[in-house]
């Protein structure tokens, strides 16, 4: 069974379930939750994390001025 992520809509307005988020088992069969279980109010469906974290903290590097280093062999190492 697929494992869903959840969050408030309105994270002022909800309860503290849904306000940091939730997992949910849900059958695929099944329509989505549109609604927390606990205080009704609306929540979404978080989007699945697609983005590798190798890739995310290569240019997170990059970006904070550091020279990326590729090992290329034992020992030799290729400025990027
Ligand atoms: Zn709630």
């Amino acid at each position: 069974m697929p494992v869903y992520e959840y969050i408030a809509e309105n994270p002022e307005k909800s309860c503290r379930i849904c306000r940091k988020g939730f997992e949910l088992m849900r059958p695929m069969d099944r329509e989505p939750l549109l609604e927390c279980l606990y205080c009704k109010n609306p929540i979404r469906k978080k989007m699945p994390l697609i983005s590798t974290p190798r890739v995310s903290s290569l240019s997170n590097a990059k970006d904070k001025g550091f020279t990326i280093l590729k090992r290329r062999d034992k020992g030799v190492y290729e400025k990027l």
